[in-house]
């Protein structure tokens, strides 16, 4: 019953999260630039001292992201809110319930 919660909470997550609200909202700096095959410039990396905008890039549709600097990755916002604040997946996905109202 637990999983099927879960299962629940990730599927209201991936419909009314969308990845460019999400990542906008993150991001101290905003500058998306559209670039092919749906991956966005998203500014300057959370993850690592950095100072070149352009290696933070985020895709669209999945909100994967991906850093070509120091070379983290992730395949949507669970995964990205679990590596930046050190959060379990369960706790990624209270967070995000709680700051975007999912009920
Ligand atoms: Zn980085």
């Amino acid at each position: 019953m637990i999983r099927q919660h879960l299962r629940f909470d990730i599927d209201e997550i991936k419909r009314q999260v969308r990845p460019y609200d999400f990542y906008s909202k993150e991001q101290s700096i905003n500058r998306f630039g559209y670039s092919s095959r749906g991956w966005l410039t998203a500014g300057l990396c959370p993850f690592h001292e950095d100072s070149s905008i352009g290696s933070f890039k985020i895709h669209e549709e999945s909100g994967a992201y991906i850093c070509f600097s120091c070379g983290i990755k992730g395949g949507d916002v669970i995964d990205f809110l679990q590596n930046k604040y050190n959060l379990s997946f369960k706790e990624a996905i209270a967070k995000l319930k709680d700051e975007w109202r999912i009920v």
